[in-house]
């Protein structure tokens, strides 16, 4: 579709090669980019190829469905699926190639039937919840979901799996005692003769903060897009850079006069004669309304307030005394001359984490990938 509105995000896969490589020099091991929930809103399959160029030997999803569109575009590298999926998508994951986490003797039972219906071995990667309390099996059914992984005729158990719940602060013992408990696990692996080269713990967080969860593999998201895992630990102190802008142009100027009330419910009023600019880009873009009162674009190479409630479509920005034309670029993520709008400023002002914003852009916003 040829875009009109010249509103888009703007993805520097530069960036994610970079991220990608930084992450594998300081972990040491090799990568897993997870590339779930189209690539955090920056496009999944040019981040993957992008990710593969800068090192990555994995890619991960979230959902059957996302490992299919990576497939379809001819992303042919190891694949990760983070959870299982329903029992019934067994032969469609045999058919792509795909690694699942597994973590139930059913779900074992599924893949091993399908793997043998086809006549091949199916890799599996088997989860231990050592204390995240989301998936992955608990201590008491390690031994058996561990026997079935072993015993199945066409499974091949290659990975050893957990995830962690706090490793984004720095100091938390839950951290420890997770890692302690996957030492647990990967122990009564061991006993039962398993033999599993990939064994992993680390998202981005773990990855930066925490060696003793790297393992051989490391499996950040956020990371590898230049984002903070926390706003109390800023990626770019690690090397890493965001690879996301939000970029529109000014679609229409006027100049009103002091006190004017301006947008829905008049929330903004001129603080003096000024310019106003009117940016097409709204909620429905993904730009939280929430922002209204707090947010800014850069425009003329400055700062410029929000003015007033963000429509749908529409956003107005305050320009005071320098007269904007029609056309300027209009930036509320990422670089204009000097100045940088974060995506970690965005998560402060909503009380979120940075990969809440890039996660709801939507489509409407087409995705340009550069670099
Ligand atoms: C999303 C996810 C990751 C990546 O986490 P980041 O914090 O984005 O680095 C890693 N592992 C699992 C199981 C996940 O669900």
């Amino acid at each position: 579709m040829t875009a009109v509105r010249p509103s888009r995000v703007e993805v520097d896969l530069g960036a994610i090669r970079d991220n990608v490589r930084r992450l594998g020099e300081v972990s040491g091991t090799d990568v897993c980019a997870v590339v779930k929930a189209d690539g955090y809103g920056h496009g999944a399959v040019p981040v993957a190829r992008a990710a593969l160029a800068g090192g990555a030997t994995w890619l991960a999803v979230a959902l059957v469905e996302e490992a299919r569109a990576l497939r379809a575009a001819g992303v042919d590298a190891p694949l990760l699926l983070l959870s299982e999926p329903p029992v019934d998508a067994a032969g469609e994951l045999v058919d792509l190639d795909l690694t699942p986490t597994a973590y139930t003797s059913a779900f074992l039972a599924a893949v091993d039937a399908a793997a043998a219906a086809r006549g091949v071995t199916a890799a599996v990667h088997l989860k231990a919840d050592t204390g995240m309390g989301r998936v992955g099996a608990v201590e008491g059914d390690w031994g058996s979901v561990l026997r079935a992984g072993r015993d199945a005729a066409h499974l091949r158990v290659e990975g050893l799996s957990t995830h962690l719940a706090r490793a984004d602060e720095p100091d938390r013992p839950e951290t420890a005692a997770q890692l302690v408990a996957f030492d647990r696990y990967l122990a009564a692996a061991s006993s039962l003769g398993i033999d599993a080269p990939w064994i992993h713990a680390a998202n981005t967080a773990a990855t930066l903060l925490h060696p003793a969860a790297r393992h051989t593999l490391v499996r950040p998201g956020i990371g590898i897009y230049g984002l903070s895992p926390d706003l109390a630990v800023d990626a770019a102190d690690h090397g890493l850079r965001g690879a996301l802008s939000l970029v529109s142009e000014v679609s229409f100027v006027k100049q009103v006069p002091a006190d004017t009330p301006l947008s829905y419910g008049h929330r903004f009023r001129a603080p003096a004669d000024g310019w106003v600019a009117t940016v097409p880009l709204g909620y429905a873009d993904g730009v939280p309304r929430r922002l209204t009162g707090r947010g800014q674009a850069l425009l003329g190479g400055s700062r410029r307030p929000i003015a007033g409630t963000i429509t749908m479509d529409q956003l107005l920005l305050w320009c005071g005394d320098d007269r904007p034309q029609v056309g300027d670029e209009v930036v509320l993520l990422g670089r204009q001359g000097d100045d940088h709008l974060r995506v970690e400023e965005w998560a402060a002002h909503l009380g979120t984490i940075t990969y809440e914003p890039p996660t709801q852009l939507t489509t409407r916003l087409p995705r340009r990938h550069l670099g």
